[in-house]
């Protein structure tokens, strides 16, 4: 399984499908791909290899969109099939998540949502934890980063993950504990990935996320890392990488 994604100015499909095929070995049973248009989302997922992704996104994502993200899936919960596969969409159609682990409270956590009127299309763990964000985004009135912290401290289990909020979308927001999250970091773009190889051709300068940290990844700006227990600020390592 893994995650790849892409904020800045190329076009982010071919990056996020090399990268995905670059973190084949680590094993999967389906794969997914956003890509951000400027206007839409478009999301194509798939059963099956990173090549039956293509030959499905070849007729579905016809945008040279310069924001993306992409997942290969080992099922945890929810046999793997398409509408299983990530990213998954908030009921709203604004936030997109693609996530690696297992959210252990996910049952409990469901119930309590689809009591306030949430509707669920996957069986997964994960289209919990994309509502949940935006449950608590909804009634907090806050941004997509606060809300994934406030959200994740109500969570038990492991993760890496990236989401994307189309009413704030110059942004993606990644956390990890218990599976492996690296950042690159380019001139005005940025990368994410399970391990450097999606990125280290377009730059030698890397952040290995440590466990219960996240970063607000944002165009042109500074990332900023925190623990997402505390909230307090860590000074990111930028790991100088060997080509
Ligand atoms: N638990 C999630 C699922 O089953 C993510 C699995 C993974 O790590 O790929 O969809």
């Amino acid at each position: 399984c893994g995650i790849v994604g892409y904020i800045g100015y190329r076009e982010a499909y071919p990056i996020v499908i090399k990268g995905l095929k670059r973190l084949e070995y680590r094993g999967y049973d389906s794969a997914g791909v956003m890509i951000y248009d400027g206007e839409a989302v478009k999301l194509c997922k798939t059963k099956g290899k990173v090549v039956d992704l293509e030959e499905r996104a070849s007729k579905e994502i016809t945008t040279n969109g310069t924001i993306g993200i992409g997942h290969t899936r080992w099922a945890t919960h929810g046999v793997p099939n398409d509408v299983n596969s990530h990213p998954h969409l908030s009921n709203s159609g604004d936030l997109v998540i693609i996530h690696n682990g297992i959210i252990e409270n996910y049952a409990p956590l469901k119930v309590e949502l689809i009591k306030r009127g949430y509707v669920f299309h996957s069986d997964t763990d994960t289209e919990v934890l994309v509502n949940l964000i935006e449950e608590v985004q909804k009634n907090e009135n806050i941004k997509l980063g606060k809300a994934v912290q406030i959200a994740l401290n109500q969570v038990v289990g492991a993760y890496a993950i990236a989401v994307f909020d189309k009413k704030n979308p110059d942004e993606i927001v990644a956390a990890r504990l218990g599976s492996p999250l690296a950042i690159g970091i380019g001139e005005g773009e940025y990368f994410i990935a399970s391990d450097a190889s999606p990125f280290i051709e377009y730059t030698s300068n890397a952040v290995y996320l440590e466990d219960g940290e996240m970063a607000n990844i944002r165009l042109h700006k500074k990332m900023k890392v925190r623990k997402i227990q505390d909230d307090s600020l860590v000074d990111p390592y930028i790991q100088e990488l060997q080509m």
